[in-house]
Protein backbone atom coordinates (compact mmCIF):
# COMPACT_ATOMS: atom_id res chain seq x y z
CA UNK A 1 0.00 0.00 0.00
CA UNK A 2 1.37 3.21 -0.75
CA UNK A 3 0.76 5.80 1.75
CA UNK A 4 1.01 9.79 1.40
CA UNK A 5 1.52 11.11 5.33
CA UNK A 6 1.07 15.06 5.23
CA UNK A 7 2.81 16.25 8.25
CA UNK A 8 4.74 12.63 8.66
CA UNK A 9 7.61 14.70 10.34
CA UNK A 10 5.57 16.35 13.27
CA UNK A 11 4.65 14.51 16.52
CA UNK A 12 1.98 11.84 16.04
CA UNK A 13 2.63 11.89 12.23
CA UNK A 14 6.05 10.83 12.82
CA UNK A 15 5.06 7.89 15.13
CA UNK A 16 2.44 7.10 12.18
CA UNK A 17 5.18 6.80 9.98
CA UNK A 18 6.95 4.44 11.72
CA UNK A 19 4.50 2.18 12.19
CA UNK A 20 3.40 2.11 8.70
CA UNK A 21 6.93 0.95 8.11
CA UNK A 22 6.67 -1.77 10.24
CA UNK A 23 3.50 -2.59 8.65
CA UNK A 24 5.43 -3.37 5.51
CA UNK A 25 3.45 -0.02 3.18
CA UNK A 26 5.58 2.28 1.42
CA UNK A 27 5.15 5.51 3.33
CA UNK A 28 5.95 9.07 1.60
CA UNK A 29 5.80 11.91 4.12
CA UNK A 30 4.90 15.41 2.81
CA UNK A 31 6.10 18.16 5.00
CA UNK A 32 7.07 21.35 5.39
CA UNK A 33 9.22 21.21 8.14
CA UNK A 34 7.86 24.17 9.68
CA UNK A 35 7.71 22.53 12.72
CA UNK A 36 8.45 18.96 12.22
CA UNK A 37 12.11 17.35 12.08
CA UNK A 38 13.32 15.88 9.00
CA UNK A 39 15.22 12.79 11.81
CA UNK A 40 11.53 11.96 13.09
CA UNK A 41 11.02 10.07 9.85
CA UNK A 42 11.99 6.80 10.07
CA UNK A 43 10.09 5.57 7.38
CA UNK A 44 10.10 5.86 3.87
CA UNK A 45 10.32 9.38 1.59
CA UNK A 46 10.73 12.77 2.70
CA UNK A 47 9.44 15.25 0.42
CA UNK A 48 9.71 18.92 2.19
CA UNK A 49 7.17 21.23 0.61
CA UNK A 50 3.91 22.96 1.54
CA UNK A 51 0.40 22.13 0.83
CA UNK A 52 -0.28 25.57 0.36
CA UNK A 53 2.15 24.53 -3.28
CA UNK A 54 -0.85 22.97 -5.17
CA UNK A 55 1.31 21.87 -8.28
CA UNK A 56 3.82 20.75 -5.92
CA UNK A 57 1.26 18.21 -4.66
CA UNK A 58 0.05 17.56 -8.03
CA UNK A 59 3.53 16.64 -9.03
CA UNK A 60 4.32 14.25 -5.64
CA UNK A 61 0.73 12.45 -7.00
CA UNK A 62 2.11 11.96 -10.46
CA UNK A 63 5.08 10.88 -9.10
CA UNK A 64 3.23 7.94 -6.51
CA UNK A 65 0.43 6.00 -7.48
CA UNK A 66 -1.48 7.03 -3.37
CA UNK A 67 -3.98 4.59 -2.24
CA UNK A 68 -4.80 6.67 0.90
CA UNK A 69 -3.50 9.67 2.50
CA UNK A 70 -3.32 10.59 6.30
CA UNK A 71 -3.75 14.45 6.84
CA UNK A 72 -1.47 15.23 10.36
CA UNK A 73 -0.32 18.88 9.51
CA UNK A 74 -1.80 21.71 11.04
CA UNK A 75 -1.06 24.46 13.44
CA UNK A 76 -2.56 23.44 16.75
CA UNK A 77 -2.14 25.93 19.56
CA UNK A 78 -5.61 26.84 20.71
CA UNK A 79 -4.14 30.38 22.12
CA UNK A 80 -2.21 31.40 18.86
CA UNK A 81 -5.11 30.68 16.84
CA UNK A 82 -7.52 33.23 18.84
CA UNK A 83 -4.92 35.61 17.95
CA UNK A 84 -3.59 34.65 14.21
CA UNK A 85 -7.03 33.08 13.10
CA UNK A 86 -5.74 34.11 9.78
CA UNK A 87 -2.93 31.94 9.71
CA UNK A 88 -5.13 28.58 11.47
CA UNK A 89 -7.89 29.41 8.71
CA UNK A 90 -4.92 29.47 5.89
CA UNK A 91 -2.94 26.06 6.54
CA UNK A 92 -5.70 24.30 8.33
CA UNK A 93 -8.37 24.72 6.57
CA UNK A 94 -6.95 26.22 2.56
CA UNK A 95 -4.25 24.13 2.50
CA UNK A 96 -6.19 21.19 3.80
CA UNK A 97 -9.13 22.13 0.42
CA UNK A 98 -5.34 22.17 -1.98
CA UNK A 99 -4.72 18.35 -0.71
CA UNK A 100 -8.22 17.11 -0.93
CA UNK A 101 -8.95 18.74 -4.47
CA UNK A 102 -5.59 17.02 -5.86
CA UNK A 103 -6.78 13.93 -4.11
CA UNK A 104 -9.99 14.04 -6.10
CA UNK A 105 -7.93 15.06 -9.23
CA UNK A 106 -6.29 12.04 -9.02
CA UNK A 107 -8.80 9.77 -7.53
CA UNK A 108 -7.06 9.07 -4.16
CA UNK A 109 -10.21 7.93 -2.34
CA UNK A 110 -9.37 7.41 1.16
CA UNK A 111 -8.75 10.26 3.44
CA UNK A 112 -7.56 9.81 7.37
CA UNK A 113 -8.01 13.33 9.03
CA UNK A 114 -6.74 14.59 12.41
CA UNK A 115 -9.42 16.13 14.25
CA UNK A 116 -9.87 17.03 17.44
CA UNK A 117 -11.66 17.11 21.06
CA UNK A 118 -12.06 21.09 20.71
CA UNK A 119 -14.89 20.86 17.60
CA UNK A 120 -16.84 19.83 20.37
CA UNK A 121 -16.31 23.50 22.54
CA UNK A 122 -17.63 23.64 26.31
CA UNK A 123 -19.22 20.27 26.72
CA UNK A 124 -22.78 19.68 27.60
CA UNK A 125 -21.90 16.32 29.10
CA UNK A 126 -18.93 13.73 29.50
CA UNK A 127 -17.89 11.57 28.05
CA UNK A 128 -18.20 13.18 24.82
CA UNK A 129 -19.70 11.09 22.22
CA UNK A 130 -19.96 11.68 18.24
CA UNK A 131 -23.82 12.30 19.12
CA UNK A 132 -22.45 15.84 21.06
CA UNK A 133 -23.36 18.99 19.83
CA UNK A 134 -20.18 20.22 18.00
CA UNK A 135 -19.77 24.06 18.80
CA UNK A 136 -16.41 25.30 18.68
CA UNK A 137 -15.43 28.02 20.85
CA UNK A 138 -11.85 29.02 19.56
CA UNK A 139 -10.33 29.21 15.48
CA UNK A 140 -8.14 26.27 16.15
CA UNK A 141 -11.85 24.11 17.04
CA UNK A 142 -13.34 25.63 14.26
CA UNK A 143 -10.50 24.87 11.54
CA UNK A 144 -10.66 21.56 12.15
CA UNK A 145 -14.74 21.30 12.25
CA UNK A 146 -15.30 23.05 8.96
CA UNK A 147 -13.10 20.59 7.43
CA UNK A 148 -14.88 17.51 9.20
CA UNK A 149 -17.98 19.79 7.49
CA UNK A 150 -16.55 19.78 3.78
CA UNK A 151 -15.74 15.90 3.90
CA UNK A 152 -19.49 14.95 2.91
CA UNK A 153 -19.16 16.96 0.21
CA UNK A 154 -16.02 15.47 -1.07
CA UNK A 155 -17.66 11.71 -0.72
CA UNK A 156 -20.62 12.76 -2.41
CA UNK A 157 -19.06 14.48 -5.44
CA UNK A 158 -15.80 13.03 -5.85
CA UNK A 159 -16.95 9.47 -3.96
CA UNK A 160 -14.19 10.09 -1.03
CA UNK A 161 -14.29 8.40 1.65
CA UNK A 162 -13.04 9.65 4.94
CA UNK A 163 -12.18 8.74 8.71
CA UNK A 164 -12.04 11.87 11.09
CA UNK A 165 -10.27 11.02 14.45
CA UNK A 166 -10.88 13.45 16.80
CA UNK A 167 -8.15 13.44 19.63
CA UNK A 168 -8.20 14.72 22.74
CA UNK A 169 -5.00 14.61 24.42
CA UNK A 170 -2.30 12.93 22.86
CA UNK A 171 0.42 11.93 25.10
CA UNK A 172 3.35 9.76 25.68
CA UNK A 173 6.39 8.75 23.45
CA UNK A 174 7.29 5.90 21.08
CA UNK A 175 8.10 2.49 23.68
CA UNK A 176 11.23 2.28 21.54
CA UNK A 177 12.46 5.82 22.50
CA UNK A 178 13.34 6.93 19.05
CA UNK A 179 10.61 9.43 19.00
CA UNK A 180 8.81 11.63 20.98
CA UNK A 181 7.06 15.30 21.61
CA UNK A 182 9.37 17.86 20.27
CA UNK A 183 7.12 21.14 20.09
CA UNK A 184 9.10 24.59 19.67
CA UNK A 185 7.59 26.12 22.18
CA UNK A 186 6.08 23.25 23.74
CA UNK A 187 2.62 23.85 25.37
CA UNK A 188 1.38 20.54 26.28
CA UNK A 189 0.93 19.38 29.89
CA UNK A 190 2.80 16.55 30.11
CA UNK A 191 6.16 17.33 28.30
CA UNK A 192 6.27 20.60 30.32
CA UNK A 193 5.85 18.92 33.43
CA UNK A 194 9.12 16.21 32.97
CA UNK A 195 11.29 19.54 31.77
CA UNK A 196 10.44 21.09 34.93
CA UNK A 197 11.29 16.98 36.48
CA UNK A 198 14.48 17.08 34.10
CA UNK A 199 16.00 20.48 35.14
CA UNK A 200 15.44 21.93 31.75
CA UNK A 201 12.66 24.20 32.89
CA UNK A 202 12.40 25.84 36.27
CA UNK A 203 8.84 24.69 37.77
CA UNK A 204 5.22 23.97 36.27
CA UNK A 205 2.94 26.31 36.07
CA UNK A 206 -0.82 25.03 37.06
CA UNK A 207 -3.36 27.09 35.08
CA UNK A 208 -6.44 27.26 37.35
CA UNK A 209 -7.29 25.96 40.44
CA UNK A 210 -11.06 26.80 41.07
CA UNK A 211 -12.31 24.69 38.38
CA UNK A 212 -15.72 23.37 38.95
CA UNK A 213 -13.46 19.82 39.64
CA UNK A 214 -12.90 17.50 42.77
CA UNK A 215 -9.18 19.45 43.13
CA UNK A 216 -10.25 22.57 41.33
CA UNK A 217 -7.58 22.00 38.29
CA UNK A 218 -8.99 20.79 34.67
CA UNK A 219 -9.43 17.15 33.79
CA UNK A 220 -7.95 15.72 31.01
CA UNK A 221 -8.41 12.63 28.54
CA UNK A 222 -4.58 11.30 27.92
CA UNK A 223 -4.31 8.98 25.30
CA UNK A 224 -1.04 7.44 23.88
CA UNK A 225 0.53 8.58 20.47
CA UNK A 226 1.17 4.61 20.04
CA UNK A 227 -2.57 4.27 20.24
CA UNK A 228 -4.10 6.90 18.54
CA UNK A 229 -1.34 5.65 15.52
CA UNK A 230 -3.14 2.24 15.97
CA UNK A 231 -6.82 3.74 14.65
CA UNK A 232 -5.39 5.27 11.91
CA UNK A 233 -4.12 1.72 11.30
CA UNK A 234 -7.28 0.49 11.78
CA UNK A 235 -9.33 2.98 10.11
CA UNK A 236 -7.06 2.52 6.58
CA UNK A 237 -8.00 -1.10 7.02
CA UNK A 238 -11.70 -0.46 7.48
CA UNK A 239 -11.90 2.08 4.55
CA UNK A 240 -9.81 0.07 2.26
CA UNK A 241 -12.65 -2.92 3.13
CA UNK A 242 -15.59 -0.48 2.18
CA UNK A 243 -16.31 1.20 5.35
CA UNK A 244 -18.20 4.21 5.14
CA UNK A 245 -17.09 7.47 6.29
CA UNK A 246 -17.21 7.44 9.52
CA UNK A 247 -15.65 10.29 12.71
CA UNK A 248 -14.78 8.69 15.71
CA UNK A 249 -13.97 10.35 19.07
CA UNK A 250 -10.18 8.97 20.21
CA UNK A 251 -9.55 8.85 24.63
CA UNK A 252 -9.36 6.43 27.01
CA UNK A 253 -12.56 7.27 28.52
CA UNK A 254 -11.31 8.14 31.64
CA UNK A 255 -9.78 11.90 33.31
CA UNK A 256 -6.82 12.57 35.06
CA UNK A 257 -6.64 16.61 36.57
CA UNK A 258 -3.84 18.70 36.36
CA UNK A 259 -2.81 17.51 39.96
CA UNK A 260 -3.29 14.45 39.47
CA UNK A 261 -0.65 14.75 35.96
CA UNK A 262 1.79 16.01 38.40
CA UNK A 263 1.73 13.97 41.17
CA UNK A 264 2.18 11.10 38.62
CA UNK A 265 4.90 12.70 36.60
CA UNK A 266 6.75 12.95 40.87
CA UNK A 267 5.95 8.90 41.62
CA UNK A 268 7.84 8.14 37.99
CA UNK A 269 10.42 10.24 37.78
CA UNK A 270 11.21 10.75 41.52
CA UNK A 271 12.22 14.12 40.95
CA UNK A 272 11.22 17.29 43.12
CA UNK A 273 8.81 19.18 40.77
CA UNK A 274 8.15 22.58 41.30
CA UNK A 275 4.60 24.14 41.12
CA UNK A 276 3.34 27.39 40.71
CA UNK A 277 -0.46 27.87 40.69
CA UNK A 278 -1.43 30.52 37.94
CA UNK A 279 -4.55 31.84 36.75
CA UNK A 280 -6.76 30.17 34.18
CA UNK A 281 -5.82 29.75 30.79
CA UNK A 282 -8.34 31.60 28.39
CA UNK A 283 -10.74 28.99 26.01
CA UNK A 284 -9.78 25.82 28.61
CA UNK A 285 -13.17 23.70 29.60
CA UNK A 286 -13.23 22.15 32.86
CA UNK A 287 -13.47 18.78 32.07
CA UNK A 288 -12.84 16.73 28.34
CA UNK A 289 -13.18 13.05 28.45
CA UNK A 290 -13.74 11.11 25.11
CA UNK A 291 -16.47 8.22 25.00
CA UNK A 292 -14.97 6.11 22.37
CA UNK A 293 -17.09 3.11 22.40
CA UNK A 294 -17.92 4.05 18.64
CA UNK A 295 -13.86 3.27 17.58
CA UNK A 296 -14.18 0.33 20.01
CA UNK A 297 -17.07 -1.31 17.74
CA UNK A 298 -16.82 0.05 14.42
CA UNK A 299 -12.62 -0.53 13.86
CA UNK A 300 -11.79 -3.10 16.51
CA UNK A 301 -9.59 -0.61 18.15
CA UNK A 302 -9.10 -0.70 21.86
CA UNK A 303 -6.25 1.51 23.84
CA UNK A 304 -3.25 -0.73 24.60
CA UNK A 305 -1.33 1.50 26.90
CA UNK A 306 -3.97 3.41 28.72
CA UNK A 307 -2.10 3.78 31.92
CA UNK A 308 -1.42 7.53 33.08
CA UNK A 309 1.77 5.38 34.59
CA UNK A 310 3.11 3.82 31.04
CA UNK A 311 2.40 7.37 29.34
CA UNK A 312 4.37 9.61 31.21
CA UNK A 313 7.29 6.90 31.47
CA UNK A 314 7.13 6.96 28.15
CA UNK A 315 7.45 10.33 27.88
CA UNK A 316 10.09 10.77 30.83
CA UNK A 317 12.28 8.20 28.40
CA UNK A 318 12.38 10.59 25.75
CA UNK A 319 12.78 13.84 28.05
CA UNK A 320 15.62 11.94 29.67
CA UNK A 321 17.64 10.95 26.15
CA UNK A 322 16.69 15.08 24.99
CA UNK A 323 18.43 16.09 28.19
CA UNK A 324 21.23 13.59 27.65
CA UNK A 325 21.66 14.49 23.72
CA UNK A 326 21.94 17.93 24.51
CA UNK A 327 24.28 17.94 26.94
N1 LIG B 1 -1.86 23.12 31.59
C1 LIG B 1 -1.29 23.67 32.73
N2 LIG B 1 -0.02 24.16 32.66
C2 LIG B 1 0.70 24.14 31.50
C3 LIG B 1 0.13 23.56 30.35
C4 LIG B 1 -1.17 23.05 30.43
O1 LIG B 1 -1.91 23.72 33.80
O2 LIG B 1 1.85 24.64 31.50
C5 LIG B 1 -3.23 22.57 31.68
C6 LIG B 1 -4.18 23.20 30.67
O3 LIG B 1 -4.76 24.36 31.22
C7 LIG B 1 -5.18 22.05 30.47
C8 LIG B 1 -4.34 20.80 30.65
O4 LIG B 1 -3.16 21.20 31.34
O5 LIG B 1 -6.15 22.07 31.48
C9 LIG B 1 -3.93 20.17 29.34
O6 LIG B 1 -3.40 21.20 28.51
P1 LIG B 1 -2.62 20.89 27.17
O7 LIG B 1 -2.11 22.20 26.63
O8 LIG B 1 -1.62 19.81 27.41
O9 LIG B 1 -3.72 20.26 26.19
P2 LIG B 1 -5.15 20.83 25.73
O10 LIG B 1 -6.14 20.26 26.73
O11 LIG B 1 -5.11 22.30 25.67
O12 LIG B 1 -5.32 20.19 24.37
Amino acid sequence: MNILVCGGAGYIGSHMVKMLGTKGCNVVTFDNLSSGHADAVLSGNLVQGCLSNTQALRDLFQLYQFDAVMHFASYIQVGESVQKPAMYYQNNVANTLNLLQVMAEFKVQHFIFSSTAATFGEPQYTPIDEQHPQQPINPYGRSKWLIEQALPDFAHAYAMKSVCLRYFNAAGADPDGKLGERHEPETHLIPLVLQAASGRRKNISVFGTDYDTPDGTCIRDYIHVQDLCEAHWLALHYLQQGGASQNFNLGNGQGFSVKQVIDTAKAVTGKHIEVVYASRRAGDPARLVADSSAAQATLGWKPMLADLSTIVQHAWAWESKQVATNQ
